[in-house]
């Protein structure tokens, strides 16, 4: 393992929460008994249906597709019968299309793996890859196809695997880490040879010294991968300040991490990569943190895509007193939810339940100009000045003042002691910049 202990500048440490589920192995949450299986759980084309209500499908079988790049097919989660193709509460967008599915046994498609994947080319890997409706894992949901296939003109020397994890309370990738270090192993391989990289680095923040070793024992130094430690710190997980602490690389501004060489890929992509190559298994299951102050029974659950939220939080015990709060994701970039009958998405990486005392009552104040957002946001952004110009609609200096550049990690919010809805206001900006 490397000695390194780099970092980016900015950055916050909050409190970290995930003693509540770190030491829970994963289960298996039991079938539930209806799916709905969003067609757009990625960047990009929204799905088209490829079935239609009163269809029976198999697990494994794609109910959504679409011809555009920038997309990912949608398979189902369980076998049964499709019941509607309807709108329905969405994680990330409030609303969107579903594959309705009421589940009857549990029948999978034949798969077609490959174990002897060395013998596949680039190409093949990378469709099997789409094919198999990979995205990434880690909350983007970025078509994972479309990352390991730079345009000609761009030179990838270097994959760079995130076991960063540094949202607080979730510990999904943590488990992974520990569970299934060699499977990991097996897909950063798969995805090394699907980008033609000779060279690899899992990075994993100094708090998970189990996660250090178990990944260190699998990786084998001829293979090209490190480990790598990086130092605990929001939000070491992204890829631009991944990049900086791993490689020493800065990402232009407005630029991606191909521009520097680097394609980054989460610890449970690398899974579902392996899953797909050699197993012939689409995404339609995956690890969730049920967790917060809350839930009675905080666990880490491997869950059919498309299984309502309620599910989770019934198999964990239920909520101690009454639930106030649920958000999808970490506490700073995740989004709160308005129903229970919400489903799990392939991006959804933990769900955080709160009760009336924890959920925050903040008074908002005006800014107090103490400077606190600037020497935090690691964008190196004028988090204040930004959101100013914001709220007076001076639209060319917020475009000065970097907006494209803020990657909404909430670092900014998180430290302000006025309150100031941050954010909030600069998602609001971007939308309404896009709409223009
Ligand atoms: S301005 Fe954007 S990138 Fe900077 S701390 Fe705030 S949310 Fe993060
Ligand atoms: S941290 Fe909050 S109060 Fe301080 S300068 Fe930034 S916006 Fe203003």
């Amino acid at each position: 393992m490397s000695t390194r202990l780099r970092t980016f500048t900015g950055g916050i440490h909050p409190p970290q929460h995930k003693s509540l589920s770190a030491e829970s192995p994963v289960e298996i949450l039991p079938l539930p008994e209806r799916v709905y299986i969003p067609l757009s759980q990625h960047t990009g084309a929204i799905a088209e249906p490829t079935v239609s209500a009163g269809d029976e499908v198999r697990a494994g079988e794609k109910v959504g597709d679409s011809t555009a790049f920038v997309s990912a097919p949608v398979h189902a989660s369980v076998s049964g019968k499709v019941s509607a193709i309807s709108v329905h509460p969405h994680p990330v967008s409030g609303r969107q299309k579903a594959v309705v599915i009421e589940r009857e046994g549990d029948e999978w498609v034949e798969p077609e793996g490959h174990a002897e994947y060395s013998a596949l080319s680039p190409g093949e890997i990378r469709e099997v890859i789409r094919s198999a409706g990979i995205v990434g894992l880690g909350g983007a949901a970025f078509p994972t196809a479309v990352k390991v296939s730079p345009p000609e003109r761009v030179k990838i020397d270097s994959l760079i695997v995130n076991g960063a994890e540094c949202e607080p309370y979730l510990t999904a990738d943590y488990r992974l880490m520990i569970e299934n270090a060699e499977e990991i192993a097996a897909g950063i391989n798969i995805l090394m040879r699907a980008l033609n990289v000779s060279r690899s680095y899992v990075a994993i923040e100094d708090n998970k010294p189990l996660a250090l070793r178990e990944m260190e024992k699998a990786v084998s130094v001829d293979t090209g991968i490190e480990v790598v430690s990086v130092r605990t710190k929001y939000p070491q997980g992204s890829e631009k300040q991944l990049i900086k602490a791993v490689l020493d690389r800065e990402v232009p501004s407005g630029g991606l991490p191909m521009d520097v060489g680097v394609v980054v890929n989460n610890v449970g992509t690398a899974i579902a990569v392996r899953e797909a190559v050699v197993l012939g298994k689409p995404l339609v299951e995956r690890v969730v943190t049920v967790t917060g102050p809350n839930i009675r029974q905080p666990k880490n659950l491997r869950v059919r895509i498309g299984t309502p939220f309620k599910d989770l939080i019934d198999f964990c015990g239920g909520t101690v007193s009454e639930l106030a709060k649920l958000v999808a994701g970490g506490p700073l970039m995740g989004i709160a939810q308005y129903s229970l009958e919400t489903p799990v998405i392939k991006g959804t990486s933990g769900i955080i339940v709160f009760g009336a005392e924890d959920a925050g009552d903040s008074k908002e104040v005006q800014c107090l100009r103490c400077g606190f957002c600037v020497d935090t946001c690691p964008m190196g952004l004028i988090p204040c000045d930004l959101v100013t110009n914001i709220e007076k609609g001076h639209w060319d200096e917020v475009k000065r003042f970097g907006l494209a550049d803020c990657m909404e990690c909430g670092s900014c919010a998180y430290v302000c002691p006025a309150g100031r809805p941050l954010v909030q206001l600069i998602k609001y900006g971007k939308a309404k910049l896009a709409a223009d």
